[in-house]
């Protein structure tokens, strides 16, 4: 500040100085006070000079649109001017900085927001789009350009939220279909509005298609178990009542007895098929280090295939096992024994008396192993094959019942090749029998010297 006080001294008393000479070279004597005014106006030219210098380069420093560090086209300016111009770059450069900052933590939380697998969408306080994600554009169809600030119920039509949106009540979410919902693939979401700041919303979406299609399973699967339950226990219950009430000759009652055998036999069957499929889908999967020989596995078939045709079958089947080269697969015994003999007996099941059951264990070209079982039975509608593997899914119900079929034969056979790595393959045609094949990966098959 000194030094601006002694500048405009100098002025006055260069300008003093020189109205003094005019005066004292006979010049009049006003000479001095014109001498002073002009000392005081070069200083005041030059002071604003200075000062349109800085007021230059404050004005290109507000222009700049984006957070950048100060320009460096600093004007240099002396005296109490430099102070001003490096203390108001220091308060721009700390600006500057809060900015960039700033900028840097709304990028990663927006970035944040795009990573999460439920849609965000902001709306303001008149229900208009802000902002929305990524995942938000797939389920309600958004376009981020051309969407933004579009009021939310002018593009989400469905009328339970509409309702849901205007009710104010978000104490719960409201489903609704997604955008790419059709009747063949429904979608379907829930949606959440939670109200913050002032009268803003923020809309949660998420898809909950698979969640709502594992609970319609549950519920159909409880109710399936249920059924299959309450027809032999209704029949027992039938059979106990009349025991107990009836006097019974004895052959009568040793039919009876008989008959409540097949149905605890019945049950039996059922719940350790349950208890097998609920196994499989408990249990770690199948190390690649156990060795199963597959000829003793054909042999286990065999005999059960041989003592299920005598006794559904008064005049027997032909029955052809054929264990091919010696191998030996990487698994689980218990799991591979049970999708194989499922394969086996359902083909001795569902084959007429004398019909041929054929099975084989062969090593295809590329190293991957493949045990098959062809028989010459009613063969399968084209319509029926996808649905094969669900559980309880029977196409001939009372043939699958006579022969003590529990309809969750084949999904216990596709849990066991998913989890063997393994493929299964139907192919059929009504008239002209049935093949199903499991092939497993060259990785699980050795030759059974190898061991
Ligand atoms: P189930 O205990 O009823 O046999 P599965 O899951 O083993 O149940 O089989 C599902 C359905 O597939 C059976 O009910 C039957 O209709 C059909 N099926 C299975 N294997 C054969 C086959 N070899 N020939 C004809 N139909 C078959």
């Amino acid at each position: 500040m000194i030094n601006r006080w002694i500048a405009f001294t100098a002025c006055m008393l260069a300008g003093g100085a020189l109205g003094w000479l005019t005066t004292a070279k006979g010049g009049p004597a006003w000479s001095l006070g014109v001498g002073l005014g002009l000392g005081a106006l070069i200083w005041l030219m030059i002071d604003s000079l200075y000062l349109a210098r800085l007021l230059r380069w404050l004005r290109a420093e507000q222009g700049r649109e984006a957070p950048a560090m100060v320009s460096s086209q600093l004007p240099r300016l002396p005296g109490v001017w430099e102070e001003v111009v490096d203390r108001t770059r220091r308060l721009l450069k700390n600006r500057d900085q809060q900015l960039q900052e700033s900028q840097a933590r709304l990028d990663e939380f927006l970035a944040a927001m795009q990573a999460s697998p439920s849609g965000v969408v902001l709306l303001d306080t008149q229900g208009r789009i802000e902002w929305c994600n990524q995942m938000a554009t797939q389920h309600f169809g958004f376009d981020v350009q051309r969407d933004v600030m579009q009021h939310i119920a002018n593009l989400v039509r469905e009328p339970a939220f509409k309702a849901y949106l205007a009710s104010g009540n978000y104490s719960h979410d409201v489903v609704i279909p997604g955008s790419l919902s059709t009747p063949a693939r429904p979608v379907k979401l829930s949606v959440h509005v939670h109200s913050y700041g002032k009268d803003r919303k923020l809309l949660l979406s998420r898809d909950i298609t698979a969640v709502e299609l594992a609970e319609a399973m549950r519920r159909d699967f409880v109710a399936n178990v249920s059924h299959e339950i309450r027809t032999p226990l209704t029949v027992l219950s039938g059979f106990i009542e009349t025991l107990r009430t009836l006097p019974l000759e004895e052959p009568e009652r040793a039919r009876y007895l008989a008959l409540m055998a097949q149905q605890s036999q019945r049950m039996q069957t059922l719940v350790n098929d349950l208890l097998t499929l609920s196994r499989l889908e408990g249990s770690p999967f199948p190390g690649a280090n156990d060795w199963i020989t597959t000829s003793a596995l054909l042999v286990q078939c065999e005999q059960e295939a041989r003592a299920l045709s005598a006794v559904i079958a008064p005049r027997g089947h032909r029955l052809e096992f054929d264990a091919g080269p010696a191998s030996e697969i990487a698994g689980v015994q218990t799991e591979l024994y049970s999708a194989m003999s499922n394969l086996v007996t359902n083909a001795v099941r569902y084959t007429p008396e004398t019909g041929l059951v054929s099975v084989s264990w062969k090593l295809l070209k590329d190293g991957r192993g493949q045990f098959e079982v062809r028989d010459t039975g009613p063969g399968i509608e084209p319509e029926h094959l996808p649905r094969l593997t669900e559980r309880f899914y029977r196409i001939d119900r009372s043939r699958s019942r006579e022969t003590g079929g529990t309809g969750l034969g084949l999904a216990i056979v596709k849990h066991v090749a998913q989890r063997h790595g393994a493929e299964l393959h139907i192919d059929s045609q009504p008239g002209h029998g049935s093949r199903f094949s499991l092939i497993f990966p060259a990785a699980r098959i050795r030759p059974a010297h190898a061991a």
